[in-house]
């Protein structure tokens, strides 16, 4: 068939993307930080007392899709998930920055995201 939206496009916008649809406010989430480059929303099935979704503006379908020049953008996440694990209490009890990649690893949506799990006991990956 027609290949989906996330494997032709990596641009700044793609228009069946769930995410970009979030991003832009088009579709409600419990937004819990946005900036100009990124945007993070409580996960709508939470695995753990806090699962937040954190996420670039840009549409990056998955992170084998990251370019030299998104380094900056994957940093940056790292250091919100920081912050929103100092605001929610998790920066001295530990958490989890977690990326699912493609089918094994677990990916349902393809637009690039890193999961911040915290809030209880989280066990050996795998
Ligand atoms: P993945 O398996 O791709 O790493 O994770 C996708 C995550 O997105 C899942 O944890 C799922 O619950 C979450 N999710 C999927 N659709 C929506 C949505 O419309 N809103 C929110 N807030 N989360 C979503």
């Amino acid at each position: 068939g027609t290949p989906g939206n996330h494997e032709r496009s990596k641009g700044r916008v793609a228009e069946d993307c769930i995410f970009c649809q979030i991003a832009a406010g088009k579709i409600p989430s419990e937004v819990v930080y946005q900036d100009d480059r990124v945007v993070a929303f409580k996960d709508i099935r939470p695995v753990a007392p806090v699962h937040i979704l954190i996420i670039p503006r840009k549409h990056i379908p998955d992170l084998t899709a990251i370019t030299p020049e998104d380094g900056d953008l994957i940093g940056y996440i790292h250091l919100v998930a920081v912050k929103l694990a100092r605001e929610f209490g998790l920066a001295d009890r530990g958490f989890r920055v977690v990326n699912n990649c493609k089918e094994e690893g677990g990916q349902a949506v393809y637009h690039l995201h890193f999961h911040l799990l915290g809030g209880r006991q989280l066990q050996i990956l795998g």
